[in-house]
């Protein structure tokens, strides 16, 4: 099987900082990285180090080049990344405080002019039963999952960035639905129902360190985190996103594929930087916790 996903391609600009910047503060930072992000990129990394079958599909321009080969060279499909040449590829400033918390500004960039053919011709290829995954730095979530539900596609949305309008918009076409906390309270108050009660088969909340709750049409089940000390928070839930969907689509069942996908995002808390440190299979397969 495979996984089809519709997602963002960041060039990240990550900052050592002494403490997140408040209004009107200057601040110098101690360090800087330049590194593959975006939430759709991470996901793809990680379904891929996880060892499932991506596809990408997205877009960056002519100056995008070396993050659309970063992708390849993790063992993504990069076959649907067009390369646009009047847009900037889509890049992020990413500043980590001594915590390991982070504040982010993104420009979209090519993430938001994604061609219309690049996406039917991606998923003109996907057979009944793969995975269509999406999140929230692209356009056109909906019409994209509604076809990809269409075809018998597994459709998965990360509400990430959190956008009311999208999300509504998506709702329908949903098989699998994965937030974290701050999210499902801002879909909590958009909708007024709780994530777990909008009748999509699985929803999976990831709470940080307290792990992550997974919530079916019948039961609700907490999984907890793995004890660690964290450095950068940054990707953790990308990594837990493409973690845990590679393993359904390599047939775990839905608990082993979160156990699996908690142990890849708490190894990936231990590590400074984003798409380039997300685990493979083997480190955390080997990780002791
Ligand atoms: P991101 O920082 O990438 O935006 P997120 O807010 O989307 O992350 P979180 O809920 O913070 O997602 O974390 C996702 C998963 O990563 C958690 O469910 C947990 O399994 C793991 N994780 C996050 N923080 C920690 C931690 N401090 N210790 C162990 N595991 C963690």
């Amino acid at each position: 099987m495979a996984i089809y996903n519709l997602g963002s391609i960041n060039a990240d600009y990550f900052y050592r900082v002494p403490h997140l910047p408040g209004p009107g503060e200057t601040l110098a930072a101690q360090g800087l990285n330049r590194g593959l992000g975006g939430k759709g990129a991470n996901m793809s990394v990680a379904a891929a180090r996880a060892g499932a079958r991506t596809v990408h599909i997205g877009a960056v321009g002519n100056e995008g080049l070396w993050a659309r080969d970063q992708m390849m060279e993790s063992g993504v499909d990069t076959r649907h990344v067009s390369v646009l040449s009047d847009v900037p590829t889509g890049h992020a400033i990413i500043n980590v405080d001594a915590s390991g918390e982070n504040a982010i500004v993104l420009l979209p960039g090519a993430n938001h002019e994604i061609p219309e053919e690049t996406r039917a011709a991606a998923l003109a290829e996907a057979s009944t039963g793969d995975t269509f995954l999406v999140q929230n730095e692209t356009l056109n979530q909906a019409e994209t999952a509604k076809m990809a539900r269409e075809l018998g596609l597994y459709v998965a949305y990360a509400a990430a960035p959190f956008d009311a309008d999208a999300t509504a918009k998506i709702l329908p076409y949903l098989d699998f639905l994965i937030l974290n906390e701050v999210e499902a309270a801002q879909l909590e108050s958009a909708t007024g129902k709780t994530a777990g009660a909008l009748g999509v088969p699985d929803v999976i909340i990831t709470l940080g360190a307290k792990g992550a709750r997974w919530i079916t049409q019948t039961e609700s089940r907490d999984f907890p985190a793995m004890p660690v000390t964290p450095v950068d928070t940054t990707g953790a839930g990308d990594t837990f996103t493409g973690y845990v969907l590679a393993a359904r689509d390599r047939g775990l069942p839905m608990e082993q594929a979160i156990m699996l996908a908690s142990r890849a995002a708490a190894l990936m808390v231990t590590r400074h930087g984003t798409a380039d440190v997300i685990p493979d299979l083997k480190d955390v397969d080997e990780a002791r916790f």
